[in-house]
């Protein structure tokens, strides 16, 4: 049973890409546990791009990491031990107490998960997770993609793009057309993911290897990275086109706040939707996105990868892994 907790501390505001020395590994003695409080051993950190925003200073009402304190995010665990009604010793858990070896806390901060045949216990932090959700919410609600349209999804190969591609196919998309940083990662999207077409944003111009791939246009854009891949869709957007912004990971080390596409004047000419979203206002549609998710996985009409780092010692090499692109799928840390 853990009696000490190793756990990840934020000890400076990174200024621009996060270095090694901006966060520390310190070593903390577990409380036993009080009344409705349990005593989790997490088994698989989640690292996740938005954690960058938290490390910067907090304003009006963008929370941030506290310095010196440990830092949160997506884990999933077992409980050791428990004083909580509804959890027992070996029920696993998912919880935002990310970041560290182990926590003891009230029974409220813990959801117990039902295990999915055949999928491990990492999925609910990856397809069966938030950024499946996200992927689901920005394709279905945000973007109302319909059957027989052309979708384009940048950060394809991540944890939010690879799914997003396959449910797109699943629910009818004409053609589906992926970005990346490598050519492995093309590969991947291509052959194991079902895209219909991908290139390597690295290799030139996203506006001009984009026209090539959509040459009649798109109808949907999932937006992952923002910057010139958000230009160059407004450009390869039909009339009527709809964007979902998920997110915009080419600008998040930014020092200076970057600068708009530059060719604003075609939302209006061409009539388009762009609309924000953040997943965790879109809880209601868990049970169904869990629900059709699931039954994808054990049919094998989805698949996804994870890239697994061992030990608590590497989750910040993890972190930063994803502003390199060192992951394919979810990035996860395993304690
Ligand atoms: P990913 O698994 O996609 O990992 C991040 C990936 O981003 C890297 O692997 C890398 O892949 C790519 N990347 C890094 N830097 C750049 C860059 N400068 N230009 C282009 N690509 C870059 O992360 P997630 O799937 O978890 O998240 C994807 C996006 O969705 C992020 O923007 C995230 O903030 C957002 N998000 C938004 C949510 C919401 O509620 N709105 C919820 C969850 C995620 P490559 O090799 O291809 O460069």
């Amino acid at each position: 049973m853990p009696s000490a907790s190793q756990e990840w501390h934020l000890v400076k505001r990174p200024v621009g890409r996060p270095a090694a020395g901006d966060f520390r590994l310190v070593e903390r003695a577990l409380p036993l546990p009080g009344d409705n409080e349990v005593l989790v051993r997490n088994t698989y950190l989640s690292m996740d791009p938005y954690m960058r925003a938290l490390m910067g200073a907090a304003e009006a009402d963008i929370p941030s990491y506290q310095l010196d304190r440990p830092m949160t995010g997506g884990a999933v665990g077992e409980v050791v031990e428990s004083r909580a009604a509804g959890l027992a010793p070996g029920d696993l858990v998912l919880s935002d107490l990310g970041w560290r070896t182990a926590a003891v806390a009230d029974a409220g901060r813990f959801i117990r998960l039902r295990r999915v045949e055949g999928v491990p216990d990492s999925a609910f932090l990856g397809v069966l997770g938030m950024p499946g959700l996200s992927a689901y919410v920005g394709l279905i609600e945000i973007a109302g993609l319909r059957e027989g349209e052309t979708v384009f999804v940048s950060g394809a190969a991540g944890a939010v793009g690879s799914l997003a591609g396959q449910i797109a196919r699943l629910r009818g998309a004409k053609a589906v057309i992926g970005s990346a940083g490598s050519d492995e990662k093309v590969k991947y999207l291509t052959g194991e993911l079902g895209f219909t077409a991908a290139f390597n944003y690295k290799d030139g111009s996203v506006h001009e290897q984009l026209r090539r791939a959509a040459p009649t246009g798109v109808d949907v854009y999932f937006d992952n990275v923002g910057g010139d891949h958000l230009e160059a869709a407004i450009d390869a957007l039909k009339p009527h086109g709809r964007v979902a912004l998920c997110g915009a990971i080419s600008g998040y080390n930014a020092t200076e706040p970057p600068p708009g596409p530059r060719n604003m004047v075609d939302l209006v000419k061409k009539r388009l939707t762009l609309r924000g979203f953040e997943v965790g206002d879109h809880a209601a549609l868990q049970p169904q996105f869990v629900r059709e998710t699931s039954n994808w996985l054990v049919d094998n009409r989805i698949t996804f990868r994870e890239t697994v780092e061992d030990g608590i010692g590497n989750a910040v090499n993890a972190f930063l892994g994803l502003m390199y692109g060192r992951n394919t799928g979810k990035m996860l840390v395993r304690i």
